[in-house]
């Protein structure tokens, strides 16, 4: 198969859907990759490595997308990229269509195939190619609320393992999923004194067995987060509740309760955010102050470590990317199950439930 991967054209973006090593799997098996010019720069990937892997380097965008049969990319396509999606075009990637009519209108125009990275989904429901992302924000969570945490910043000026003599920080975990445990083993590592709060008593079993002697379990509810949020220094918010809205775990009168210059890192804020407060920041901004209490609400947190992000993700797709390149995606959605969830536009045609009821389109 004929594979391209195009340059990330959306603001900030500095991933790349294919690493070097990626390619020569690819190539090795036979197929053409074609990767655009200075793709993999913003993931610490040069030229020269994809073309020693065996990929050819294009020098636009438009070469990349006409000549491939499969795209695979990161993020989905914007606008000036529509026109140059091709009938029957494989396009592998994120997608995120319910959040966005006009993109959706342009895959259904443009008779592509879209198979969405965030719906493909594995038998025990858990989706292989968010978890990855999920983990570097977790483990991102801890070590931007230990920055955040520091005196000049506006944070407690407390460390969060203490030192011989001195108590560790407290840090409270809302969400005991990815996110959230990620963040417990970061933030036990460096010997702070941690709680996830969950609804799930078998997944607090579990952590409670996995997790080392400074890591603690409590069953989540409004008067134990009021009661735990008078004692954290730093509060890490990592709720899901998979289709909805994040509940608000946090309210805006629970911050007269806090310390001045407690921290909160709310990585659920994609979906809302699981803290009152908490409303979408940048990297270039990342924080805003309420009653003293820190905010760092950034929607895309991963974005800053864009070569761990980019090879934990690429970790995650490249098995599928393998198949759909060796057996096209009729056969490979056959043989594998987790790629039909993924399947949301098919020529033309709407083939996710909920991307169609966003939209009153048909299905
Ligand atoms: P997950 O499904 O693995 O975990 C969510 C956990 O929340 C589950 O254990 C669930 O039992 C628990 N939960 C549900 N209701 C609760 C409640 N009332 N109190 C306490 N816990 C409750 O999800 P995840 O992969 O860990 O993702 C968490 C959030 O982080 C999602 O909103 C995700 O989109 C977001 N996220 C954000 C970024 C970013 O850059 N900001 C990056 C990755 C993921």
């Amino acid at each position: 198969m004929i594979i391209g991967v195009p340059k990330e054209i959306k603001n900030n973006e500095n991933r790349v859907a294919l690493t070097p090593a990626g390619a020569k799997e690819l190539v090795k098996r036979g197929h053409q990759v074609y990767v655009q010019h200075s793709a993999g720069v913003g993931s610490g990937f040069q030229d020269e490595e994809y073309t020693t892997a065996g990929a050819t380097i294009l020098p636009t965008i438009e070469e990349t997308y006409r000549i491939a049969e499969m795209i695979i990319k990161v993020k989905e396509p914007i606008e000036p990229e529509y026109k140059l999606i091709k009938e029957n075009q494989l396009l592998f990637t994120y997608f995120h269509f319910a959040s966005y009519e006009p993109l959706t209108k342009a895959m259904v125009a443009s008779k592509a195939v879209c198979l969405a990275y965030e719906t493909v989904e594995k038998a025990d429901r858990s989706l292989p190619l968010l978890v990855p992302m999920s983990e570097v924000a977790g483990r991102m969570a801890i070590q931007k609320g230990a920055n955040y945490l520091e005196k000049p910043l506006k944070g407690r000026g407390i460390l969060l393992g203490g030192v011989p003599g001195v108590l560790p920080a407290k840090v409270l975990i809302l969400g005991g999923g990815i996110v959230g445990t990620q963040a417990a083993w970061m933030a036990a590592g460096l010997g702070a004194d941690v709680t996830i709060m969950d609804v799930s008593l078998p997944r607090m079993r579990y952590l409670a067995d996995v997790m080392p002697a400074n890591v603690k379990t409590m069953m989540s509810n409004e008067y134990n987060i009021r009661e735990m949020v008078k004692h954290a220094d730093l509060i890490v918010g990592a709720v899901l509740i998979p289709g909805a809205k994040a509940p608000h775990l946090i309210t805006k009168d629970m911050l007269k309760l806090m310390k001045p210059g407690t921290v909160l890192v709310d990585v659920a804020v994609d979906q809302g955010g699981c803290i009152e407060t908490c409303k979408p920041t940048t990297h270039e901004n990342p924080t805003y102050i309420i009653d003293d209490v820190v905010h760092y609400c950034v929607a895309n947190m991963p974005g800053a470590v864009p070569y761990t992000s980019t090879l934990a993700l690429t970790n995650a797709t490249l098995p599928y990317a393998i198949q759909l390149a060796d057996k096209g995606w009729k056969k490979a959605s056959q043989d594998n199950p987790d790629l039909v969830p993924g399947l949301n536009v098919i020529n033309g045609e709407i083939v996710y439930k909920a991307v169609a009821e966003a939209f009153n389109m048909p299905y």
